[in-house]
């Protein structure tokens, strides 16, 4: 309908059943490759206190300053709408103590996220990631397991030809003096930078690293870079990284100019990026081994990853990759008459309780019309039901394709049915 009076909010949108496919697809390959390495679903509560946000994502980054979902409830409480799901994990660790959980703890989340940003394509206000937390482990090793967890679940999707872009960002040690070093170049080109960068140049210089316009790439590509300045502990966990990688053959490339969003990153740093790009990251993670205690918890290392559910699944038409069917009707009850009809929709409800999808239309419409009908479906198999199969307790199966017809009574019709869709499933050579 033209202008409706209702629509979904800007930036946000319905997901339809012609959608629902590729969902699923995501979803059950997650669950998949999460299950398998001994990550455990998490699920957190949709918002959390503002604060937790503003400490865990920080201050100065574009989420917290311009982009939460932020209101007050009944009580006064402050409340925001989770724009990440890192910091609400981390709080969960600390609230149920997982601290006296085996080590390491290893949590997946698949959630819907919230950011007040400007909508474009693959940006939206309301966003799915599926995401994954390995807490508790400071060792490289646990940084190249979390990349390679998020590239298998690429490869199981079919996604091919992505590329690995990576990063370190140093350390409270080595990374203060580095962005002394930024601030002294970027200084004399301020006037140079897009508006946003001169704002980022006072609040977060490091941001000013990723930005994509012309004017600033270019004063950027002769910056100073984190990855010249780390630390020594810092740079033998890189190396590390690189050779944990190398052993498993992980394609990547150093990437100096990946800083990513979020305040609470420390070491480690990746994107994955498709075929759109890097201005469209299919995802990204990294090390944050200070964002636990910073929302008052234990001293506790992390490593982990998000990646956006609506630009894998954007990314999977691009690369003309169809999801797995689901569940679907494969056979279409028509009745020839009145009496028929109830007979009709007992026979659906059978074959449905026995694992058979099946619909029929119970209305007066002519058996030319319900077979045009189950052919609109694709259905392989019609239950055709006239008077004389009501009065013998039958049903007239009919092959679709070929129009071949069969009688079955009634006590046999679900086996039978069962039988044929089997053979009609197989490949033919
Ligand atoms: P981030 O939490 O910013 O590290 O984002 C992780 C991933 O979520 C990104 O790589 C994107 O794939 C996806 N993502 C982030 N923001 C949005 C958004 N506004 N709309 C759609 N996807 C997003």
């Amino acid at each position: 309908m033209a202008n409706p009076k209702f629509q979904a909010p800007r930036g946000t949108k319905d997901i339809l059943p012609q959608e629902e496919g590729y969902w699923q697809f995501v979803h059950n390959t997650f669950t998949e490759v999460m299950g398998l390495a001994g990550f455990g679903r998490i699920q957190t509560p949709v918002f959390e206190p503002t604060e937790l946000f503003e400490r865990g994502v920080g201050k100065s980054s574009d989420i917290v300053r311009k982009e939460m979902y932020t209101f007050k409830d009944k009580s006064d409480n402050s409340l925001t709408l989770r724009p990440e799901g890192t910091a609400p994990v981390m709080r969960a660790y600390i609230e149920h103590g997982m601290q006296s959980w085996p080590q390491s703890v290893k949590l997946a989340y698949f959630e819907s996220m919230y950011r007040y940003e400007r909508p474009q394509a693959g940006r939206y206000r309301e966003h799915w990631q599926i995401g994954a937390e390995l807490i508790g482990e400071q060792a490289p090793f646990a940084d190249c397991q979390v990349i390679a967890l998020a590239l298998r679940i690429y490869e199981k999707l079919g996604l091919q030809n992505l590329s690995l872009q990576l990063n370190s960002l140093g350390d409270e040690k080595c990374r203060p003096k580095y962005l002394k070093e930024l601030v002294k170049y970027l200084g004399p080109h301020q006037k140079s930078l897009c508006e946003d960068c001169r704002e980022r140049y006072k609040l977060n210089p490091l941001r000013v690293l990723d930005c994509k316009e012309d004017k600033c790439q270019a004063i950027i590509a002769e910056s100073p870079t984190m990855l010249d300045h780390l630390c020594k502990d810092c740079h033998g966990h890189f190396k590390e990284v690189l050779e944990y990688l190398d052993e498993l053959d992980i394609v990547y490339e150093i990437n100096p100019r990946i800083v990513r969003g979020l305040d609470y990153y420390t070491r480690t740093l990746f994107e994955v990026w498709g075929h759109a790009g890097s201005g469209s990251a299919l995802g990204g993670g990294g090390r944050y081994d200070k964002l636990m205690k910073e929302i008052g918890g234990p001293d506790i290392p992390a490593v982990g990853f998000g990646a956006g559910v609506e630009r894998l699944i954007e990314e999977l038409k691009l690369q003309k990759v169809l999801p797995p069917p689901g569940p679907r009707p494969q056979v279409f009850v028509a009745n020839l008459g009145d009496s028929a009809r109830k007979r009709c929709y007992k026979i659906i409800e059978h074959l449905l309780s026995e694992g058979v999808g099946a619909v029929g239309k119970l209305d007066k419409g002519s058996i030319k019309a319900q077979l045009r009908s189950a052919d609109k479906l694709g259905v392989p198999l019609a239950v055709i039901i006239g008077q004389k199969e009501v009065f013998d307790n039958t049903a007239i199966i009919r092959d679709m394709k070929s129009g071949a017809q069969e009688v079955a009574g009634l006590n046999v019709l679900a086996k039978k049915i069962k039988r044929k869709l089997e053979i009609a499933a197989q490949p033919s050579d």
